[in-house]
């Protein structure tokens, strides 16, 4: 049997496994309809619904509005409205019905009972880390603005100790996974870049870092969210990943799934050729998927 390191290397799936929807809490919401039009219109045949989960109760989130995920009496209905999406759209575009869940350091068991309650309807889990302990029973935002990740920061004691703290508690919590009912993808692994053009970090220790945190991916099952959301963002500018953590998904043979990260239906598909490019670049099939070239 060949061992996984040498299969053959895969093209890109066309395939957007990070897609919200009209339940997204945040922003002004399109009909979930719309995203799905887009995708089917640029050729892929694929997609994964993921909408941000419900935080913990009493958990006190500490972004300043509260809008990044699902209030609890939400979920039911759109895990309802996504499995009859999924019905509406086979046999034209396949429709997986997910669900962004946060990866919260001390509070896996509400990970886990939400999967175990859910497991009947969800096809599939993207779990993103985008808050972090910073001790004494206080949290920090990573990734909501640039002044909540300065403060983060100075708790960490610097730009490269919350990097550091990132991709160590992204490590941490993969290898916490228990063996779950459902296919575990990590959301965009390299979140924490950003702002990286505002807050720039030279740590010589990332490189390793990352490759663990794809290691504990490779031990547990998981695949990674080839998201594409940093390179619109104005102070980001690059995929959530990519070089050495790309290479390594390659070498360890982590499946990999290209993801938008859409919240409009015209961020559907945004990014897709940077991915193929950056997926080609860590020594992946160079061979372009054959298929409609609107995909752009
Ligand atoms: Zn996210
Ligand atoms: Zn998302």
């Amino acid at each position: 049997m060949t061992s996984p390191a040498h299969a053959p290397s895969p093209s890109l799936p066309r395939w957007d496994g990070h897609v919200h929807s009209e339940y997204a809490p945040h922003g002004s919401p399109s009909a979930t309809e719309a995203f799905l039009q887009h995708a089917a219109a640029l050729g892929f045949t694929r997609v994964t619904l993921a909408e941000h989960a419900p935080l913990p109760d009493g958990f006190s989130d500490p972004t300043p509005e509260h809008d990044g995920n699902l209030d609890a009496d939400r979920l039911e209905p759109y895990l309802r409205h996504a499995a009859e999406v999924r019905e509406r759209w086979r046999g034209r575009l396949e429709v997986l019905v997910g669900l962004e869940i946060d990866l919260l350091p001390g509070h896996e068991d509400h990970a886990r009972i939400l999967v175990e309650r859910h497991a009947a309807v969800l096809d599939e889990v993207v779990a993103s880390l985008h808050l972090l302990p910073l001790g004494r029973g206080e949290w920090g935002s990573t990734d909501y603005s640039p002044e909540t990740f300065a403060e983060s920061a100075r708790r960490c004691g610097s730009v490269a100790a919350l990097r550091r703290r990132y991709l160590e508690t992204l490590a941490e919590q993969i290898d916490r996974d228990a063996g779950a009912p459902l296919p575990r993808r990590l959301g965009h692994p390299l979140l924490i870049d950003k702002f990286q053009r505002l807050f720039p970090s030279m740590d010589p220790l990332e490189d390793s870092l990352a490759e663990a945190v794809v290691a504990a991916a490779a031990d547990r099952g998981w695949s990674l969210d080839l998201n594409a959301a940093g390179l619109r963002k104005p102070h980001c500018g690059t995929l959530y990943l990519r070089g050495p953590m790309l290479t390594a998904a390659r070498r360890l043979a982590v499946p990999v799934v290209y993801g938008s990260d859409a919240h409009r239906p015209d961020e559907v598909g945004a990014g897709w050729s940077e991915a193929v490019t950056e997926f080609e670049k860590a020594g992946y099939a160079a061979r372009r998927s054959p298929g409609p070239d609107r995909l752009s």
